[in-house]
Order: C-alpha cells, then sequence, then structure tokens
C-alpha cells in the first residue's frame, strides 16, 4: 500500500534532462501556430498578381521566386509541425509539379479552422473525420466535373502550360514558352508514359526571354577533345562507349623495367598499338562521332583527329542516356562489342557557341525522344526563375496528357466546392458535420487570396463568385486582372485535375496529422524554446517556444 502511495506522489522520471515535453493543448496550439505560420509566409505569392521573394542563405546566396514549393526549401525551417506543412508542397512537386502555393495555403487555412472548432470542443477526431470525409467528397466532385483532355488538342495543352506560368518570371513570355514546353513534353512523351527528366534545360544568360528555343535532339555541355577534329558532322553515325580510351590501367602501374632503350620502344610501340586497335574498331563499325564516358589518350586523339572522328571525352552518364534515347544507339561497355547496330545516328552533330560557351549540338534525329530547351535571360536570376516556371509547366502538360482532365482555374473550382460541400455537410450531420463546413469555409481561401493579392476587395469578390457559382457557372473564377468573374474555361485558364485533387488530399493528410497529435516529447530542445524550461517535462510554455523553432522566418508569419 505504502509503496504504491510513494510512486503515485513522486514523479517517475523517464525522460532526458536535455528533453523537452509539450502536451495537450499547448502542442496542439504550437503545431497549429506554427502550420500557419508556414502558409502565410507564401500566401501572397498566390495566384497571376502574387508578388515574389527574395531569399537569402547563410553564404550570401540569393534567390528571387514566386515558386512555394523553393521558398519553402530555401527558408531552412526546422519546426517539426512547420515542416509537415512543407513536405505537402514537396509532395504536391513531386506528384504533379504545380500548385505548391496553393497546397500549403489550404493546409494553413485548414488549420486555422480547425483552431477555431477545437476552441468550442470539438475533438480533434472529429475534425479529423469530417476533414477525410469532406476531402473525399471533394475529390468526387472535382473528378465529375473534369473536362476532358486529349493528346491532339493543342490549343488546351498550351492554355495549361501557360496558366501554370503566370505571374511568375517567365510571364512576359508564357505563350511562345507555352508552345516549346507543349513540343517538349509530347516529344518524349512515349509507351512507358512521359518523364520530364528527358526534357533537359539549358540555361544561357544573354538575350530575352522569348529567344528561348527547343533543339530537338541533345546538347552536350562539352566541346570536342582535340581541335583537329571537325567542328560539324552530317548524318553522323554516332558511338556511345561506357569506358575510356586509354591504355588499360593495369599495365600502367605494372613497374617496367627497361634495361636498354629498344626495350622501351618496343613497350611504347605495344601500347600505341592498343590504342590503334581501339581507334580501327571506331572506323570498321564506320562512326563519325563518339562521345566516351572516360579520357580518351593523346596518341588516340591524334589518331580519331586523322580519321576525321568528332569524339569528345568525360560525357556525363546522362547524357549518354539521353543521347541513347535520341539517337536510338546502344551504350556499350567494351569497344571490341561495337558492332554497326550499336550505332545511333543523327543528322547534325556540332560544336556551336550559346550564351559564350562551346556546346554540342546533336540534332536532326528521326524520333526525338530526348529534347533540350535552351532558356533564355537578361541576368543569371531570371533564367532561375524562368526555369523554375517551366518546370511547373512541363509537369501540368504531363499530368494532363497522363490524365486527361482539367479544370477551370482562377478560384472556381475550390467556389464550386465550397457550395457542394456545404450542401453535402447536412447529409452528414452530428458534429462532424460542424469539420465539414469548416472545411468548405477552409477552400474559399484560394479566391479569396487570389482577391487580395489582385488588389481587390475579398469580400465583394467571393460574394460574387459564389452567387455566380449558385446560379449553375461551374466555370466562373476570377479575372485577377480586371476583377471581373468571368468563365475561365472561355479564358482559357485552365488547370490539371491533378493539381487539384492532390492539393487537397496532401492538404488534408497534414492538417489531420498535425491535430492529431497531443504531445511533443523532443530529445534536446526545441530550437528556439524558451531553454530556462529545459529539465521540466511538462508544460513548457507552447505557443511561445513553437514559434521560435521557425528559425528565420518569425517575420513573416503574422497569423491570421
Ligand atoms: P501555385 O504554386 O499554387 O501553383 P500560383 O502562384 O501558380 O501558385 O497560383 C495558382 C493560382 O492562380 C491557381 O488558383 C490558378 O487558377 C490561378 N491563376 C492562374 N492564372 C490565372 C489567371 N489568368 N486569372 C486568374 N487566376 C489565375
Ligand atoms: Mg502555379
Amino acid at each position: 500500500m505504502s509503496q504504491r502511495q510513494r510512486m503515485g506522489n513522486q514523479p517517475m522520471i523517464v525522460l532526458s534532462e536535455e528533453s523537452q515535453r509539450t502536451s495537450g493543448k499547448d502542442a496542439q496550439t504550437m503545431n497549429i501556430t506554427a502550420g500557419k505560420a508556414v502558409a502565410e509566409s507564401v500566401r501572397t505569392t498566390l495566384g497571376p498578381k502574387g508578388m515574389d521573394k527574395m531569399l537569402v542563405d547563410s553564404t550570401g546566396g540569393v534567390v528571387v521566386t514566386n515558386d512555394g514549393v523553393t521558398i519553402l526549401k530555401e527558408m531552412d525551417i526546422d519546426h517539426p509541425a512547420a515542416n509537415m506543412i512543407v513536405e505537402v508542397s514537396e509532395t504536391q512537386e513531386e506528384e504533379v509539379g504545380d500548385g505548391t502555393t496553393s497546397a500549403v495555403v489550404v493546409a494553413g487555412e485548414l488549420l486555422d479552422q480547425a483552431e477555431e472548432l477545437l476552441d468550442q470542443d470539438i475533438h480533434a477526431t472529429t475534425l479529423a473525420q469530417g476533414f477525410r470525409q469532406a476531402a473525399a467528397k471533394a475529390k468526387e466532385i472535382l473528378e465529375g466535373e473534369a473536362i476532358e483532355v486529349t493528346e491532339d488538342d493543342r490549343e488546351t495543352l498550351t492554355e495549361i502550360a501557360a496558366t501554370a506560368m503566370t505571374g511568375k518570371g517567365a510571364e512576359s513570355a508564357k505563350d511562345e514558352l507555352a508552345d516549346l514546353v507543349v513540343d517538349a513534353v509530347l516529344a518524349v512523351a512515349d509507351d512507358d508514359g512521359i518523364d520530364t527528366e528527358n526534357v533537359s534545360v539549358e540555361k544561357v544568360v544573354g538575350g530575352s526571354i522569348d529567344e528561348s528555343e527547343l533543339v530537338e535532339g541533345v546538347i552536350v555541355d562539352k566541346e570536342r577533345v582535340n581541335e583537329n577534329m571537325p567542328y560539324a558532322v552530317e548524318d553522323a553515325n554516332v558511338a556511345l562507349f561506357d569506358g575510356a580510351i586509354e591504355v588499360q590501367e593495369t599495365e600502367i602501374d605494372t613497374e617496367v623495367n627497361v634495361t636498354d632503350p629498344d626495350q622501351l620502344q618496343q613497350f611504347l610501340d605495344q601500347e600505341e598499338k592498343q590504342l590503334r586497335e581501339m581507334v580501327d574498331q571506331l572506323v570498321d563499325v564506320g562512326a563519325d562521332v563518339v562521345f566516351v564516358d572516360g579520357g580518351i589518350d593523346d596518341m588516340a586523339q591524334h589518331y580519331l583527329a586523322k580519321e576525321g572522328i568528332l569524339a569528345i571525352r568525360r560525357a556525363k552518364s546522362d547524357d549518354l542516356n539521353r543521347l541513347a534515347r535520341a539517337t536510338g544507339g546502344q551504350i556499350v561497355a567494351t569497344l571490341e562489342d561495337l558492332d554497326e547496330d550499336d550505332l545511333g545516328f543523327a543528322g547534325s552533330v556540332a560544336q556551336k557557341d550559346v550564351g559564350g560557351d562551346e556546346r554540342i549540338f546533336v540534332e536532326d534525329v528521326e524520333q526525338a525522344r530526348s529534347v533540350t530547351l535552351i532558356l533564355r535571360g537578361g541576368t543569371e536570376h531570371v533564367v532561375d526563375e524562368v526555369e523554375r516556371a517551366v518546370d511547373d509547366s512541363l509537369g501540368v502538360v504531363r499530368t494532363t496528357l497522363l490524365e486527361g482532365a482539367v479544370l477551370p482555374g482562377g478560384g472556381a473550382p475550390e467556389t464550386e466546392l465550397a457550395l457542394q460541400l456545404r450542401d453535402f455537410a447536412d447529409s452528414v450531420g452530428g458534429r462532424e458535420q460542424l469539420a465539414v463546413e469548416a472545411f468548405a469555409d477552409a477552400l474559399e481561401v484560394i479566391p479569396r487570396t487570389l482577391a487580395e493579392n489582385a488588389g481587390l476587395d475579398p469580400i465583394d469578390s467571393l460574394v460574387d463568385l459564389r452567387s455566380r457559382h449558385d446560379g449553375g457557372e461551374l466555370g466562373a473564377g476570377l479575372d485577377a486582372y480586371t476583377g471581373d468573374v468571368i468563365d475561365m474555361e472561355e479564358e482559357g485558364v485552365v488547370e490539371p485535375l491533378g493539381v487539384k485533387t492532390q492539393a487537397i488530399e496532401s492538404a488534408t493528410e497534414a492538417a489531420v496529422m498535425i491535430l492529431r497529435i497531443d504531445d511533443v516529447i523532443a530529445a534536446g530542445d526545441l530550437k528556439g524554446g524558451s531553454s530556462d524550461d529545459g529539465g521540466d517535462d511538462a508544460g513548457a510554455p507552447g505557443g511561445a517556444g513553437g514559434m521560435g523553432g521557425m528559425g528565420g522566418m518569425g517575420g513573416m508569419g503574422g497569423a491570421m
């Protein structure tokens, strides 16, 4: 008996001195605040009139961007709950290539709505269930409303490509770029799907964005290895060699004791012969150009040049793979195995100047399943941001082709969802009904933010949008330039279905995960938390400590 009592009175210490614990309401508040702050930090960049952010890293490197996922990655966030929201944008980027800001903003708004309901003593589990139900219903509604698109619908594909670049650094030339992007994605599409890795991007500082171009082939960032080789070869048979044209290493390492000059000559002759044989092999099969993974011996270079073969050494394996795809060649591991059938073909292989750098262009291939976009821009920062915009654009065209369905943009789907989910909520009943309604409210953060960022009155815009949707106009969205509510499909502002469904799905999962946490036990200090509380295992002041963990972004994160 007495022993039991003593156990009850003495707190049992199971955590180390350094660990920190925040429980119950404090933990919830801390995590929600952190999650909301992340969303708040990217909110102003949303939409065509969104602003950019300048991010300076610890070494002074500067990135100017409008891209949600880039901002969050550069921000170096280390609060655990905040990171769960960052992951939402990363998933979005990986899965569909665009909508990273939207996904995070929705997640933040879900947390905000949840906070109010938690204050009204609605249990987190009820909220989680309601949110999940709403998300599933939302997906169903969107799928039902999506517009079908096929590969032949070039106009819609171009519109999708352009919408993804709206409001980014590439905007001024988005129509030209959209065409290039669609061409690029269609060129690399094959039976296995679409791998946008096969669209490589070359950035060139100098010239203007609209001088960007698409090379239906591969550009290798190398020069011919020897200046006696030809600059350009037409109708070229291309060999791809994953080895080196050098004397085999073992013979170099072997110690050779030379006792008279004849012996030395013999040894050198032997080496020369080996190199000569390798070159002859290339000549015999009829190669005009060879890309070599490793080095090329000086002597071999000399032989190759004499044969008029254009050779490139130290080609990256990525490049070799792309060349194989583009020219239809096979990469061989030993030259003895090289066969005529292994050669690829290109109508033109030439060394050309791009923005002051010499590169090898492999073009005029039969079916370029690997292409290169040359992006130009006035400064490095401009080109970098153009690349990010083009990256989003490649992603949405790919997603559209794989899925075959699109939705109007400009806040149209979110407004429609809010409307229909409020109806759906009535059928849910119970306390979960409140969660579904809160979910509907949360989605309206997208049109509201689009309006705010465009300097419009968000209430007026929302009222307008709601009444148009009430009247059955599914495609009614906000024209951020004029402030009018217009038919977005007619306007050509369209986005892939997947961008919307993925955003809702991952935002919901992250919000639910954060809401269900009622205890944070950290080994060591939660960075920035009040360190004087160090040893105390319970009751560290939640909200304040949590925010400290947001590192450098405290100033941006005014929670709303
Ligand atoms: P995200 O990272 O979420 O893609 P963006 O800054 O690209 O963020 O903004 C996307 C939002 O902007 C979407 O809701 C999209 O429908 C909207 N949008 C894009 N172009 C237009 C336009 N011309 N008019 C109104 N809204 C637009
Ligand atoms: Mg976008």
